[in-house]
């Protein structure tokens, strides 16, 4: 047997990431691959930059995109901040924290745990205490956007309480750069990762990650040398840095070409305007999902317009009801995971998918397979519903 080309099915893509990819965006990964020291490539590079910092709302100069997904830049983030013994507050609500916790653990730092239930948000006044009772930490460590329960904590508030006491903030901001409000200079964020598959709908694979002053003096006065070769900041910045480029890594030339892209039509949009309209959106879904009968896992002033929590009603085999879904409709919706398994759907609307379109098709898909399934949901008027939130 010959092996053939692969050509994948055309999916609508409303999981928790990848979210679906504008085909300017793929149309741009298609153009020729030049050389990493090209001058072409560089000027480029210098461009993804500087609209990072516009995404990001930073004028860090540390502002890269690590070569690989968004746990990379998890890992990046705390491989050059936490030292061995260093003390950290993670706070977790959810799949994501947990994930710091041993990050943390691994670079011989010590995680002192801040806990609150899943789906819902981190407690300011829980990370006070903490505070409080410790300290000698050094840094705060929490998710903007928990991607596995659709909450969104309150970046601002956590932020301004690290520094109150003296800590630094390492934030996750995968599922929120570009889909809700992130400010990272104004909110005194220090360390900030994400990823390019979320709200900015690029292709996965890269890790926006920016790092402030305060962030980049520890890194440069560590008495250890970060553990990961790859990872190391010191070494990158000699690449991203401004004046001479020295060979680090080959930068993955093409999916750099499609972050640009996206990030031209996150510019084009305007940041605001793409935050306005994940919200919009979100109302639509939100108005079709409630005249089904479905509700909602999260209290609503919590809920991340880009990710969906929607309770699986009582009877109603979830499992099924998605890979129907992908089977005769070719639509992905996410599954709950950890403790939320089973309990819930997780539906994005991130970048490019947060659209009427992407909005009425899930709907339609889902009163159809619901319906099928004699699940107890009101039928034909979702669609209408939606629509009227957002007329
Ligand atoms: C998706 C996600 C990650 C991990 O990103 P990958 O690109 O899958 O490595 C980390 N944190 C949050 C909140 C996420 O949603």
């Amino acid at each position: 047997m010959t092996i053939q080309s692969f050509v994948p099915p055309l999916r609508t893509l409303m999981g928790p990431g990848p979210s679906d990819v504008h085909p300017r965006v793929l149309a741009a990964m298609s153009r020729p691959t030049i050389g990493h020291l090209d001058p072409a490539f560089v000027a480029m590079m210098d461009e993804v930059k500087a609209m990072l910092q516009y995404a990001f709302q930073t004028t860090n100069a540390l502002t890269i995109a690590v070569s690989a997904p968004g746990s990379a830049g998890m890992e990046t983030c705390f491989v050059n901040l936490v030292e061995p013994g260093d003390k950290v507050i993670v706070c977790q609500n959810g799949v994501f924290g947990g994930r710091m916790k041993e990050n943390v653990e691994r670079t011989g730092g010590v995680a002192v745990m801040v806990e609150d239930a899943w789906g819902t948000p981190i407690d300011p006044d829980k990370l006070e205490r903490a505070l409080k009772a410790h300290a000698d930490a050094k840094i705060v460590a929490f998710v903007h956007a928990e991607t596995s329960t659709g909450v969104q904590s309150d970046a601002k508030t956590l932020a301004a309480l690290a520094s109150k006491h003296g800590c630094l903030t390492i934030v996750d901001a995968v599922t929120s750069l570009g889909g809700t409000p992130l400010k990272l200079d104004e909110w005194g964020i220090d360390a900030v990762y994400s990823g390019s598959q979320k709200c900015l709908s690029c292709t996965p694979g890269l890790s926006p990650v920016s790092i402030n002053e305060r962030a980049a003096d520890k890194i440069r006065n560590r008495k250890s040398k970060v553990q990961s070769w790859f990872l190391d900041l010191n070494l990158v910045m000699g690449y991203w840095g401004s004046g001479k480029r020295a060979y680090h890594h080959t930068a993955p030339i093409n999916p750099l070409y499609g972050l640009h892209e996206a990030l031209v039509m996150l510019q084009e949009e305007g940041l605001e305007n793409s935050w306005a309209r994940h919200q919009k959106y979100h109302l639509a879904l939100r108005a079709g999902i409630e005249a089904m009968g479905l509700g909602f896992y999260v209290a609503e002033k919590h809920r991340l317009p880009q990710l969906n929590a929607v309770t699986v009603p009582a009877g109603v085999d979830e499992a099924e009801v998605r890979a129907r879904l992908l089977q005769d409709y070719n639509l992905e919706i996410g599954a709950g995971l950890g403790a939320l398994a089973g309990k819930i759907w997780r539906i994005g609307l991130m970048g490019y998918g947060a659209n009427l379109k992407n909005v009425l098709y899930c709907l339609g898909a889902l009163e159809a397979v619901l319906a099928d399934m004699r699940a107890p949901v009101k039928q034909g008027v979702a669609a209408s519903s939606a629509s009227r939130a957002i007329a």
